[in-house]
């Protein structure tokens, strides 16, 4: 996207998102460089309706809009400061989270929880409650966020702190409906170091019982291979930096981040050869994996993979434990009979589908679709925050992630409104609001503080500006 040095305003360029799956053309397109220029951008536009872009990494169509579009590359700074004894850092809302990070780590700190990658902006990310595995989503530890609003008429812009109560835990993860977010505060932590191994797993229950020991884990279940890998995660006090710890880097660079994404494309993407796909994961991935190694790093590192390297498209659903063993067992059933037609559905798989109304569609799927990437489960614990996917109940809850390299692929699609479908209306899961899923299957009941936070958000925009397009048809947004 060609954006204009000089903060200016430019129209009908094509914006497209890093998974190219969300493609249109704003009507004007903005990269202010300050808030007073903010306010007077949006002022100047309420007609039109704003939204605002981070680094466009989320795949679900949230920055698409015919109005104006604000980029807030420039509202970057980070200031460090401590209050009632807590280390605190304001940050811009257009800074990325690896200028963040690289910003705390030079001083000793970091952030509670990243993502597996950090080229998010801060604002993109805790707007769709970006998160880990082991801790609380980002969105959580957001202690204040500075934001750029209508007044009660609809006809002045406001800009204030938000810091407590229920407007700050609809803020923390707010989908750019409630105004425009031009600075965040967190509550950071001091560096620390991780330990990692990966190891194979036969069973989900042996998976689960390993997060006692190692609560920063998260999980693969292999496709057409059909057990599980855990990356064991935990917090270590040892020092690390041995040469070993120097050479896993190395090693999950070039086999992971580049050689199996390049054996992926290859096998799935060129050649779009199934039967080559199910060879690579049944036999010869496993030996890519080394389980001696027990490697130590800082955070920041360790819990991050370069992911960005290459387009692919995600949906990611989120489940209670309660319900995980039974909506896995579901997931590899649907994955099998779409990858064979002939496969046969559990008795538990078909009796749940039939009880929401799926079981007659599932011909729809059979044979359509050889998954080719590992399906990462994460643990999320739950958030202080009205709409983040973990938000709400006592129960952890885990993502369960299908990600795919065939953008333009229809049989995808399908096969993953499908699982989306499925789960939500078995289990009521939640899909990451980042990510893509099958939009008509959202209900209320899926975020029941989902009514309420739509209230909030008409409170900081009662003309509706921030919410035209994708936001404003959520279900509750236009009562
Ligand atoms: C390769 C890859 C890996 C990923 N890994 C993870 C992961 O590990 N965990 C996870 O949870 N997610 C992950 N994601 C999803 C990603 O973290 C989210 O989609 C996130 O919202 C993207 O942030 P962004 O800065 O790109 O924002 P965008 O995608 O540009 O926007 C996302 C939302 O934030 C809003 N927004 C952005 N800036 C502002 C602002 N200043 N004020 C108000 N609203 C604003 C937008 O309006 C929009 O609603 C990944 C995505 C990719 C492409």
């Amino acid at each position: 996207m060609a954006l204009d040095s000089g903060g200016g305003v430019r129209g009908g360029r094509e914006v497209s998102n890093f998974g190219g799956n969300v493609r249109f053309r704003p009507g004007r397109l903005a990269v202010p460089r300050s808030e007073a220029e903010v306010c007077r951008l949006v002022l100047e536009h309420r007609a039109d309706g704003v939204r605002v872009a981070g680094s466009r990494h989320a795949w679900s169509p949230l920055i698409r809009t015919s109005g104006l579009l604000l980029d807030l590359r420039h509202l970057d700074a980070v200031r460090l400061y401590e209050e009632g004894g807590r280390v605190l850092v304001s940050v811009g809302g257009g800074c990325r989270i690896s200028r963040l990070l690289a910003y705390l780590n030079d001083r000793g700190l970091t952030l509670p929880s990243v993502g597996l990658i950090t080229e998010q902006t801060v604002a993109g990310a805790i707007s769709t409650a970006t998160h880990g595995s082991g801790r609380h989503s980002l969105s959580h530890y957001v202690q204040r966020v500075r934001l750029v609003h209508f007044d009660g008429g609809g006809g002045e812009v406001v800009v204030r702190w938000i810091d407590s109560g229920e407007e700050l835990r609809a803020v923390r993860c707010s989908l750019g409906a409630m105004g425009v977010i031009t600075e965040v505060v967190f509550a950071v932590v001091p560096q620390y170091r991780v330990q990692e191994q990966l190891v194979p797993a036969g069973t989900l229950p042996e998976v689960l019982r390993m997060e006692s020991e190692t609560p920063l884990q998260q999980f693969f279940l292999v496709p057409h291979l059909w057990r599980f890998y855990v990356q064991r995660r935990a917090e270590t006090a040892e020092p690390g930096g041995r040469l070993t710890d120097q050479l896993y880097r190395l090693y999950w660079f070039l086999m992971m981040d580049i050689g199996l994404h390049l054996v992926v494309l290859l096998m799935a993407v060129f050649l779009r050869s199934r039967v080559l796909v199910r060879l690579f994961f049944s036999t010869l991935m496993p030996w890519t994996v080394v389980t001696s190694w027990r490697p130590i790093d800082r955070s920041d590192r360790q819990l991050v993979m370069e992911h960005e390297l290459f387009r692919h498209v995600e949906e990611e659903l989120f489940v209670r434990r309660s319900d995980l063993p039974s909506a896995m067992a579901l997931v590899e059933d649907l994955l099998r009979v779409a990858d064979d037609r002939t496969w046969r559905l559990s008795e538990a798989s078909s009796e749940q589908l039939r009880r929401v109304g799926l079981l007659g569609d599932v011909s729809e799927i059979e044979g359509c679709w050889s998954h080719h990437y590992p399906i990462c489960v994460r643990r999320v614990r739950v958030d202080d925050a009205l709409i983040s996917m973990s938000s709400g109940g006592s129960e952890d809850w885990y993502s369960i992630s299908l990600i795919n390299y065939q953008r333009e692929s229809a049989e995808f699609w399908r096969f993953a409104g499908f699982v989306g479908a499925a789960l939500m209306r078995i289990y009521g899961a939640r899909p990451h609001w980042g990510k893509w899923f099958p939009e008509g299957e959202l209900r209320l009941e899926h975020y029941p503080e989902l009514g309420r936070f739509c209230e909030l958000v008409r409170h900081c925009d009662p003309a509706g500006v921030f919410r035209r397009g994708f936001v404003g048809q959520l279900p509750g947004m236009s009562e």
